[in-house]
């Protein structure tokens, strides 16, 4: 049998095991590349035939939205490895790299984003509860309580609300149902120019 993928040998030199070993693990998010390759020559650099095990079956997994090591019976040093990677994935925006933060979206979805990421990514979830959930804006005919428009659209909603002639002297921006539905509709377009959701699930 081949042991061409045993970079976890440890008589391989550090460079040849991190070239056999860096095309193993595959589906990393682009801004956490250089973080994987980094902690990828930490795990090369503290291979030892007591470790070849755990290395052997290590994976890699989004869990939590985080970059974690998974491996069976990691030693204090392996796993000081993997919690290093996973609370420096906090900090990385996982699409472009840039220093970024875990963004909570929801219950059950967060993901690392620089604040550029995270804008067309929190425009998008705004658009598709508004999409979702027109009634929750809209009640009784009339969209006329700014406060129950997702905080990233108030301004957009305003401004739509104010070219309707009827609006003129009102402080308080509103549609009405006919109103509300078009820019509906132009919410929908925007949508199709935005990047799928970028998040994972926890
Ligand atoms: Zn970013």
């Amino acid at each position: 049998m081949s042991t061409d993928h045993r970079w976890f040998d440890p008589s391989h030199p550090p460079e040849q095991a991190f070239s056999i070993a860096a095309p193993l693990f595959v589906s990393i998010p682009a801004g956490w590349q250089a973080l994987w390759k980094d902690t990828l020559r930490q795990l090369v650099s503290v291979r030892t035939a007591d470790r070849e095990f755990s290395l052997n079956y290590l994976s890699l997994e989004l869990e939590d939205s985080l970059l974690q090591l998974d491996m069976p019976s990691p030693d204090p040093v392996l796993l000081g490895i993997a919690r290093r990677c996973a609370e420096r994935s906090k900090f990385i925006c996982r699409q472009c790299g840039r220093r970024g933060k875990l963004r909570q979206f929801n219950t059950h979805e967060a993901a690392a984003l620089c604040a550029q990421c995270a804008a067309p990514e929190l425009l998008g979830r705004a658009i598709d509860d508004v999409i979702r959930f027109p009634s929750l804006i809209c009640i009784g005919g009339r969209a006329d309580r700014l406060r129950r428009v997702p905080e990233v659209l108030r301004k957009l909603f305003a401004r739509a609300a104010r070219q309707s002639a009827l609006n003129d002297d009102v402080a308080e921006p509103s549609m009405d149902a006919a109103e509300f539905r078009r820019w509906v509709a132009h919410l929908e377009q925007v949508r199709s120019f935005l990047p799928p959701s970028a998040s994972a699930p926890i």
